[in-house]
This record gives C-alpha cells, sequence and structure tokens, in this order.
C-alpha cells in the first residue's frame, strides 16, 4: 500500500489506492483539515512534493483549477495515492479530549422546526461520551458504508443530548426517509466530532456569523456555548432563509439580542413576497447583506460561514477580494455526500 507521508510533522500513514488520502488520514487519526469531503470546498487543498495521485474520473474535482493542479496542488478528499507520496498540509490539533468515535445512538424525539426542517436528538449509550466543540459535525452511517453528513446544533454545555437539523433534501435518501418514516426508539450510528468549524476563542476580533438556513445549526452551537460560559465578545449572526417560518428561532435570537448588547442578530429573507405579512426586515441574499453592512475593512473580523456550497463559494471570493485574510474565514459548506456526488458524475457521464 502507498505511504503518505506529511510535511512538516513527518507523520505517515498507509493510504489505500482505491480510497482517498482523507480517508485514510483520518483513520490513521490525523485530523487533516477537510469539510465537505465532495471535492467543492477546497478546505483539503494540498501540496503534492513527491509521488503521483489520481482522481477516479481523471477529471478535476470542481474544487481546485487546472492552474493549481499544476502547481501541484491536490484535494485529498479526492485524490488517490498511486505511489508513496508527500504532501504538505497541515494538522488542526483537536482539544487532547476530541476523539472521533463510531457510536450506536437512539433518536429520543423529534420535533418539526419548519416545514421542512427537523430537529432530532440523539441519546448515546449511557457509558459512552462524546465530546465535541460547538461547531463540529457528526456522520450518520448508513448501509454499505454510505455517510450522511450533520452539524451538531446542540452545544457541549447542553448536556450529553445532541440536537442536529435536518433539512429534507430528498424524498427517498436519508433525509425523506428520516421525515417518513424514522421514529423516537430507532437507532442511527454516529461518528463524530468531525471538521474543524469551531470557535477561535482566542481571537480578540469581532465575530461575524452568516448561516443559510440550516447551516445556523452549528452557528447556534457556538452561539449557545458562548452563552453558557458568558463570554460577551461583539458578535453578530446573520441568517439567511427563503421565508419567516424558515427562521425558526427568530423569537429565541431576538430576545438575545435585547438582553446582550454585544450581541446582534441580523435576518435576511430571500423571498420576502412569499410573506403572510409584509416583512419589515432584510431581503436579498444573506452574505450579501453581510458584506454590505461590514464596510470596507473585513480585516477586523473573523468570519464563521456554513450553509449551501453556493453561498460559502461566494464568501470564500468575495469577502477574501474584500480583504478578509484567508486565516480569518472559517467554514463548513453543506455538500451532497460522497456517494451521491459520484452517482451524480456517472450520470452527467452518461
Ligand atoms: C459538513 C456538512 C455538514 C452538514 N450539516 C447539515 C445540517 O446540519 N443540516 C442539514 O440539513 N444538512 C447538512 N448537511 C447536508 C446533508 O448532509 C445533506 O443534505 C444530506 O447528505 C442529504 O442526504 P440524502 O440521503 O437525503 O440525499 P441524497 O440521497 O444524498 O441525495 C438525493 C438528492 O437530494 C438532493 N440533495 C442531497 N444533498 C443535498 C445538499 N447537500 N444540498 C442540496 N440538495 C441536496 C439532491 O437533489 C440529490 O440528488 C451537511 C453537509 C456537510 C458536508
Amino acid at each position: 500500500m502507498p505511504q503518505v507521508t506529511i510535511v512538516p510533522t513527518g507523520e505517515s500513514f498507509a493510504a489505500d489506492p482505491g480510497e482517498p488520502v482523507l480517508t485514510a488520514a483520518l483513520r490513521a487519526g490525523l485530523n487533516l483539515p477537510h469539510s465537505c469531503k465532495g471535492g467543492h470546498c477546497a478546505s483539503c487543498r494540498a501540496r503534492l512534493l513527491s509521488g503521483e495521485t489520481t482522481y477516479p474520473t481523471r477529471e478535476l474535482p470542481a474544487g481546485i483549477t487546472p492552474d493549481e493542479a499544476a502547481e501541484r496542488f491536490v484535494l485529498l478528499c479526492q485524490a488517490h495515492a498511486i505511489t508513496d507520496i508527500t504532501i504538505e498540509t497541515r494538522e488542526m490539533r483537536p482539544a487532547p479530549e476530541v476523539e472521533v468515535k463510531s457510536l450506536p445512538s437512539r433518536i429520543d424525539r423529534m420535533e418539526r422546526l419548519a416545514d421542512d426542517v427537523m430537529a432530532v436528538f440523539l441519546k448515546l449509550p449511557a457509558v459512552e461520551d462524546l465530546h465535541y466543540r460547538a461547531g463540529q459535525y457528526i456522520d450518520f452511517i448508513l448501509s454499505g458504508g454510505r455517510r450522511r453528513s450533520f452539524s451538531l446544533a446542540s452545544a457541549p454545555a447542553d448536556g450529553r443530548m445532541l440536537e442536529v437539523h435536518v433539512r429534507r433534501a430528498s424524498s427517498s435518501g436519508f433525509t425523506g426517509q428520516l421525515f417518513d418514516t424514522m421514529r423516537a426508539g430507532n437507532l442511527l450510528r454516529v461518528e463524530g466530532p468531525l471538521g474543524q468549524f469551531w470557535f477561535r476563542g482566542d481571537s480578540p476580533r469581532h465575530a461575524v456569523m452568516i448561516g443559510g438556513g440550516t447551516g445556523y445549526a452549528p452557528l447556534r452551537a457556538m452561539l449557545r456555548q458562548l452563552l453558557a460560559v458568558g463570554d460577551r465578545r461583539p458578535l453578530t449572526l446573520y441568517w439567511g432563509a427563503r421565508t419567516t417560518p424558515d427562521l425558526y428561532e427568530h423569537n429565541w435570537l431576538s430576545s438575545v439580542a435585547a438582553v446582550r448588547p454585544a450581541f446582534a442578530y441580523r435576518p435576511v429573507l430571500s423571498e420576502p413576497q412569499a410573506e403572510e405579512s409584509p416583512w419589515a426586515g432584510r431581503s436579498g441574499l444573506v452574505h450579501e447583506a453581510a458584506l454590505a453592512d461590514l464596510g470596507a475593512d473585513l480585516a477586523q473580523y473573523d468570519v464563521y460561514a456554513s450553509g449551501p456550497p453556493a453561498m460559502v463559494e461566494a464568501i470564500r471570493h468575495t469577502f477574501v477580494e474584500r480583504g478578509l485574510p484567508r486565516a480569518q474565514l472559517f467554514f463548513d459548506s453543506f455538500d451532497y455526500a460522497p456517494d451521491t456526488l459520484a452517482a451524480m458524475r456517472k450520470t452527467d457521464n452518461k
């Protein structure tokens, strides 16, 4: 099996040529940067210093340009090692207590938050603890090892029960089944915590959170954790949704903003014309509203973005162009699952 060596840490692990390098790294316990795992978000971009990799379809994934590929950048969530390779990337060191576990969970209850959004509360076995950072996600492990990723909407401060906010994305896929047939008491295998989307508490900068739809979930977790520990730093949350019912925690967020002067809540609707009563708030695309508010000096902010890939992609480009240092942008792109993307590619190529 090809060996992968990481520069600068010198760590190494074996990667099966039939699997993405990132999958092998995570299995070896190395938390390399990643987010969507679908070849879109480029969080897992690394430079290939020696050896060769290939992509399963032989085409470049969407998240890398031909120029970057020519400079030997690869996306580790898609690239397979075909020889021993050396890659340059940084490892994100989670807190020592954060260990990725695969555990059975039981659905404790489900609550409809909006027409197409369900809160699912998950109970872990009494003898097991899942230590995570607010903002991280879990994978549900389905038959054949397929995975579906969901951000934890709960925070460690909320206790042992895990909460996820699931938008119905399909009729017969995992989310469709969850809405139609799953009930309290059903068992689901989860793996987590995953990802590097957590609040950088050591930064002195004003934090701006931008969530699209259920992209609110990990930001909610961060906010709940900050409130629980009494953190009073300046924080602005932009939440983009189609219509008012999709802002399913509008009242709670408004009440937090009313008593906590350093916290501002800015809801933005993309389809306010569908409202029964006129919408007095902001309308348009949430990241455009945020950009219009923040002014010219984006370097004074840390930006946390999560939700639809198109929104995250737009923020990655426009905010950085407008002076936000890349190192001050943290994001989770709610991409399609790897097997869904692969099936879609196959259909496209037919
Ligand atoms: C890191 C991460 C965190 C995520 N967190 C959340 C979360 O907290 N809440 C949440 O609701 N979702 C979240 N997602 C997205 C979620 O994982 C997908 O919606 C889910 O995998 C869909 O599974 P499915 O089996 O229902 O659909 P699939 O069977 O995989 O796909 C069937 C069809 O559904 C549609 N579809 C599938 N996935 C998406 C998608 N991502 N966007 C738009 N349409 C889609 C497409 O039409 C697709 O052809 C996250 C994704 C990632 C990568």
